[in-house]
């Protein structure tokens, strides 16, 4: 099994930078989903890996050996695209096979090496069959039985699942997964899906704009993101934000008028300096109602129910603010109907400067300062 290491690795294309500054160690074995919205650098990334650009900065190590000097071919690294990329006048063994073929591998040894990867992707029966006598999810599997073939020392996915209707994408994902259950192999997987990034990694890592905004298991991301960005990126419905500034007690209060001013996470105080502009964040499930006199008062508009959960959204106006805010609940359980208010749990409580996106230290709450 191989590690990968990246370090201060860079890609500018001209004068746009694609990649910036990634140190990132990923263990041998491990599944390593990169998630981020279109063009934050995340194929480029992986092209690095794979040696099909050029690093304009920074450093490659697969195992203990840099690479960025090495050829592809010469990396062991496979790579599995959205589009398949399936030689079309090939059968499905003519196809898993080809790279033992050009590398002068004897037929027998060929032949049984293709049954046993076909094996492990259900492809036994269609070994005769050309890519156009075959379903998209099929197809993505000959592709991955291309990459197995040569027993890689890593996997590279690029947004593989992509073409996918949706049954069929959480179908293979699992079979991914077990995949990469049974083989070890490290993987590396590229995807815009939150979903999919956090049902399959064992390690995630978030860019934006070419930078890395957190790296972590999916439960550290989803329960501590590192920043603002990554917040408002993991999780449906999306994470609450309120704007806020710090007290002089280190209180997060929203301002809901001249002089007047909220507290939504009552007894939580953070580590910033009073004045400092913050968001607020909440999840959809851990927003509490609160006492009935209690303000603001938001009103619901809209109810949506996906069959497990519903989803209240809601609006509060007050002469300070317009906030919105989105309740989640099991099906079944109460929403308000009518103007209601509400309350953040303070262990709940996530909140953010305004000016760089990171996350805030909590400090010990007010009520209990002097323990
Ligand atoms: P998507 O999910 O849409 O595929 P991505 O996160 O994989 O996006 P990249 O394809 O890595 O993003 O692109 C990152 C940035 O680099 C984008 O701004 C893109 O326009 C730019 N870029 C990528 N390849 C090239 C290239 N060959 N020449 C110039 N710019 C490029």
């Amino acid at each position: 099994m191989t590690a990968i290491t990246l370090t201060g690795l860079g890609k500018r294309f001209g004068g746009s930078v694609a990649v910036e500054a990634v140190d990132l160690a990923v263990p041998a074995g491990t599944f390593v989903v990169i998630l981020g919205p279109s063009g934050c650098g995340k194929s480029t990334l992986l092209r690095l890996i794979a040696g099909l650009e050029e690093a304009t900065a920074g450093r490659i190590m697969l195992g203990d050996r840099v690479v960025n000097e090495v050829a592809p071919g010469a990396r062991g690294c496979a790579m599995v695209f959205q589009n398949y990329a399936l030689y079309p006048h090939m059968t499905v063994a003519e196809n898993i096979g080809y790279a033992l073929k050009v590398s002068g591998v004897p037929r027998a040894q060929r032949s049984a090496r293709v049954a046993e990867v076909a094996g492990m992707l259900g492809l036994g029966a269609l070994l005769d069959r050309r890519p156009a006598q075959l379903s998209g999810g099929q197809r993505q599997r000959v592709a991955m039985g291309r990459a197995m073939v040569r027993a890689p020392r890593v996997f590279l996915f690029d947004e593989p699942l992509s073409n996918l209707d949706a049954q069929l994408r959480v179908q293979m994902r699992l079979e991914i997964r077990r995949l990469h259950r049974d083989l070890g192999t490290t993987s590396v997987f590229v995807t815009h899906d939150q979903l999919e990034a956090m049902t399959m990694a064992d390690m995630l890592v978030v860019m934006q704009s070419g930078r890395i905004e957190q790296v972590g298991t999916p439960q550290e991301v989803y329960h501590r993101p590192a920043t603002r960005f990554v917040a408002g990126f993991i999780g449906t419905p999306a994470m609450n934000f309120l704007p806020a500034r710090i007290d002089a007690a280190g209180r997060a209060i929203v301002a809901t008028g001249p002089g007047d001013g909220w507290c939504p996470c009552a007894d939580a105080v953070w580590d910033l300096p009073e004045g400092t502009a913050v968001e607020i964040g909440a999840r959809p499930a851990s927003v509490e109602i609160a006492r009935a006199a209690d303000e603001p008062r938001f009103t619901p508009d809209l109810v949506e129910d996906v069959g497990s959960e519903r989803h209240l959204h809601a609006r509060a106006t007050t002469a300070g603010a317009t906030l919105d805010i989105t309740l989640a609940r099991p099906a079944g359980a109460p929403l308000p109907s009518g103007p209601f208010a509400i309350r953040i749990p303070p262990e709940a409580a996530h909140v953010f400067e305004a000016g760089t996106g990171c996350r805030a230290t909590p400090r010990n709450r007010i009520a209990g300062e002097a323990a």
